[in-house]
C-alpha cells in the first residue's frame, strides 16, 4: 500500500492510494489517475509532501480573481467540493461494492464518491482499483443533504 502525493496540471493537490509505485505507474499510463477537482489525468507524483508549501509565495497561473483579496483556503477548498459533489454520484456506503462492480464491469463506469472504511479502500487498492481519500468538510454534508 502506498500512499503518494500527486498534482495534476492546475495544481489540485491530492492523494492516492496504490498498491505499489508500479501500479501507480500503469494506472497513469492508462489515464485512470484523475484529479478529484478537475478530472485532469496529467497528474504528477511529487516527491515532497505539497502540505509542507503551504503559504507559497509563488501564485498560481490560473488564480481567478477575486473582488476583495485572495479568498481563504477553506473557501477554496469548499468550492473544489462543491465542484466535485455536483459532478458525482453519491452511493454512500455502497462505494466499495460500486467501485468493484465498475472496476469488474459489472455498471456504468462513471465517478463516485461515498464512504468506505480503510480496511474496504485498501482492499479495493489490492484489487488495482484506483480510490482517492477525500476528506469532505462537515459542513458541505450537513447542507446538501
Ligand atoms: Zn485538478
Amino acid at each position: 500500500m502506498k500512499v503518494l502525493d500527486l498534482r495534476c496540471a492546475h495544481g489540485h493537490g491530492f492523494e492516492g492510494w496504490f498498491a505499489s509505485n508500479e501500479a501507480f505507474e500503469a494506472q497513469l499510463a492508462d489515464g485512470l489517475v484523475g484529479c478529484p477537482v478537475c478530472g485532469d489525468t496529467a497528474v504528477v507524483k511529487l516527491l515532497t509532501a505539497p502540505r509542507l508549501n503551504l503559504g507559497h509565495p509563488k501564485a498560481p497561473a490560473e488564480s481567478a480573481p477575486s473582488a476583495d483579496g485572495e479568498a481563504s483556503p477553506q473557501a477554496l477548498w469548499l468550492r473544489a467540493a462543491r465542484e466535485l459533489m455536483a459532478r458525482t454520484e453519491d452511493v454512500g456506503e455502497r462505494f466499495a461494492d460500486e467501485a468493484r462492480k465498475m472496476h469488474y464491469g459489472e455498471t456504468t463506469e462513471r465517478s463516485i464518491r461515498g464512504q468506505a472504511t480503510r480496511e474496504q479502500a485498501e482492499a479495493l487498492v489490492d484489487e488495482g482499483i484506483a480510490v482517492l481519500p477525500l476528506p469532505m468538510p462537515a459542513v458541505l454534508k450537513e447542507t446538501l443533504q
